[in-house]
C-alpha cells in the first residue's frame, strides 16, 4: 500500500529513467581513481560535478578539504521538531581500470548495452559505487520535483577516498560530527540477494589477524643427523592447527564463543525463506559439503558464526627438488571473522596462550598482531529497519530480509562509534556485477528500482 504523497513520486521516477541515466553517465565519464595521483583532478572534477548536481535539486551541497580527495557534503528538507533526519553516504571514487585489455570497451566511456540478462549499465563505477549513490540522489530529484521539497531532513555525505582505505575519514568524521549527526545513516554500496530480493545489512563480521613464527632449534638441521631427536617446528606448528577445531567444527580456542548471539526465531525464518543453495554456492568453486560448524546453517556460517582460517604456511624448503631439513621456524598466517560482541583483543590473548599452551618443550613462537576489528551489529530494535523492511518488500517481487554479511564493511562502525548512529545498508548491484574488475556493470532494472526504492524507504521513514 502506498501513500498518496508517493504515487506520483514513483510515476515521476519512471518517466524520468532515461534522462537520470544520462546523469549517471555524465558521472561514470570522470575517471575519479582515488588510489593513483594522476587522477587527484578527475576526484576533484567528481566531487564537483556532484555539488552541481545536488544544488540543481535544492540542496545547500559544498566541496569540503580533507588531507586527500574532498568530501561533499549537503543539507536539504524539512527541519523542525519530530522530522525525522537521516544522512545518506555513498563514494564518488573507483578502482583501477586495469588490466584495460580485458576490458571489452574502455572504462570510462559507459553505455547501455542489451544482455540475456536485460539492460545494463557498462563502465568504472557504474555499480561500485556511483550508480548505487545516484539511486538516492535521484529518488531526492522526483520528490523534490513533485512537492517541492524532500520528505525528511537530509544530510548528503560523499567520500572520494573509499577504494584506497579511506585515510581522511575517520578525522573528519570526527571533526565534523556535530555536522554529520542525524537520526540514521544510510549506506547504499551493498547488494540484493540473489536476482531481486532487497536486502539490509545488519551484521558485519569483524576480523582480527595473527601471524605466528615458531622456532625450535638454533639453525637448520640436517634429517639425517638430527631427525628423530630434534623437535621440528612445522610439527609443533602443524600440531596446533590442527586444535584449532574440534571434530563438530567449533573453534577450540577457550573463551571464543563470548559474545556470539543466539538468532532470534525471526531472523531464522526470514533467513530460512531467502531459499539459500549451499550446494549451488559450494559448486560454483567445485566443493559440495558446508565444512562449518555441525549445528548450524550454511547462511549461518557465512553471515552470523565467527571463522577461525589459515590463510597461509610455510617453512623448511619448498624449492625445486628435494633438501632433508628441518627447519629453525615454521611460519603460518592465521584469521579470525568475528561477531556479535566478541572482543577481538581479548581473543588475541587467550589465542596466543592457548597456542603457548599446545606447544611441546624447546619450541618457542613469536606473534605479529594484524589488525583487529569488532564485528557490526545494527540495532534493528529501532523502528526504521522495519519500516524500511515494508518499503522494500513493495518494491521488489520478494519481501526483503535482514542479512548478514561475512565481509567487513568499515563505514557502518564508524557511524556507530564516532557519531553513535545506527546504520542501514540498503542496496541494488548484483553478484555478476563485476565489482573492482573489468566489465563492470549495473544493471537498468537495479538502477531504477533502486531508485523506486529509496523513494519508498523515504516516504516510510517520513511517516
Ligand atoms: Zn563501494
Amino acid at each position: 500500500m502506498s501513500a498518496p504523497s508517493l504515487d506520483p513520486v514513483l510515476s515521476r521516477i519512471d518517466s524520468d529513467i532515461s534522462a537520470a541515466t544520462e546523469r549517471l553517465l555524465e558521472l561514470l565519464r570522470i575517471p575519479s581513481i582515488s588510489t593513483d595521483p594522476a587522477y587527484k583532478g578527475d576526484c576533484e572534477t567528481a566531487a564537483d560535478w556532484l555539488v552541481a548536481d545536488l544544488a540543481s535539486i535544492g540542496v545547500n551541497a559544498s566541496k569540503r578539504p580533507t588531507p586527500g580527495h574532498p568530501m561533499v557534503v549537503g543539507h536539504a528538507g524539512p527541519k523542525g521538531e519530530g522530522v525525522p533526519h537521516v544522512l545518506f553516504y555513498g563514494h564518488y571514487d573507483v578502482q583501477p581500470v586495469d588490466p584495460l585489455n580485458l576490458w571489452d570497451k574502455p572504462p570510462f566511456a559507459p553505455e547501455l548495452q542489451e544482455t540475456p540478462k536485460g539492460t545494463v549499465i557498462r563502465g568504472r563505477g557504474s555499480s561500485d559505487d556511483k550508480g548505487q549513490l545516484m539511486t538516492f540522489v535521484e529518488a531526492c530529484r522526483a520528490w523534490k520535483a513533485i512537492h517541492g521539497e524532500l520528505p525528511c531532513r537530509i544530510t548528503f555525505f560523499f567520500e572520494g577516498e573509499e577504494e584506497s582505505g579511506s585515510p581522511s575519514l575517520v578525522p573528519y568524521m570526527k571533526e565534523n560530527a556535530d555536522e554529520l549527526k542525524a537520526d540514521i545513516a544510510l549506506i547504499c554500496d551493498t547488494g540484493l540477494f540473489g536476482e531481486e530480493t532487497p536486502a539490509i545489512v545488519t551484521m558485519l563480521r569483524g576480523l582480527l589477524g595473527e601471524e605466528l613464527t615458531v622456532k625450535a632449534a638454533s639453525k637448520d638441521l640436517h634429517s639425517g643427523m638430527y631427525g628423530g631427536i630434534a623437535m621440528n617446528p612445522i610439527r609443533a606448528l602443524s600440531n596446533v592447527i590442527a586444535q584449532l577445531h574440534d571434530e563438530t567444527g567449533r573453534i577450540t580456542v577457550p573463551g571464543f564463543y563470548d559474545g556470539v548471539p543466539e538468532l532470534s526465531d525471526e531472523l531464522k525464518a526470514q533467513w530460512a525463506g531467502l531459499g539459500f543453495d549451499a550446494s549451488h554456492f559450494l559448486g560454483e568453486v567445485g566443493l559440495s559439503v558446508p565444512a562449518g560448524e555441525d549445528s548450524v546453517t550454511p547462511l549461518e556460517m557465512i553471515w552470523s558464526r565467527p571463522t577461525c582460517e589459515v590463510n597461509g604456511i610455510w617453512g623448511g624448503y619448498t624449492g625445486e627438488g628435494f633438501k632433508t631439513v628441518l627447519p629453525a621456524e615454521a611460519h603460518a598466517k592465521i584469521s579470525f571473522r568475528l561477531v556479535g560482541q566478541q572482543d577481538p583483543l581479548a581473543i588475541r590473548e587467550s589465542f596466543r596462550a592457548y597456542v603457548r599452551s599446545l606447544l611441546p618443550a624447546d619450541v618457542e613462537v613469536e606473534f605479529k598482531g594484524h589488525g583487529a576489528s569488532q564485528a557490526g551489529q545494527m540495532e534493528t530494535s529501532d523502528p526504521a529497519f522495519e519500516k524500511a523492511r515494508a518499503a522494500l518488500s513493495d518494491e521488489w517481487p520478494q519481501p526483503a530480509a535482514f542479512v548478514g554479511c561475512g565481509g567487513s564493511i568499515p563505514i557502518a562502525g564508524h557511524f556507530q562509534k564516532i557519531l553513535d548512529m545506527n546504520a542501514m545498508l540498503i542496496g541494488f548491484g548484483k553478484d555478476d556485477d563485476q565489482l573492482h574488475s573489468p566489465n563492470e556493470k549495473y544493471d537498468l532494472n537495479s538502477f531504477h528500482k533502486g531508485i523506486r526504492s529509496w523513494a519508498r524507504v523515504l516516504d516510510a521513514l517520513s511517516r
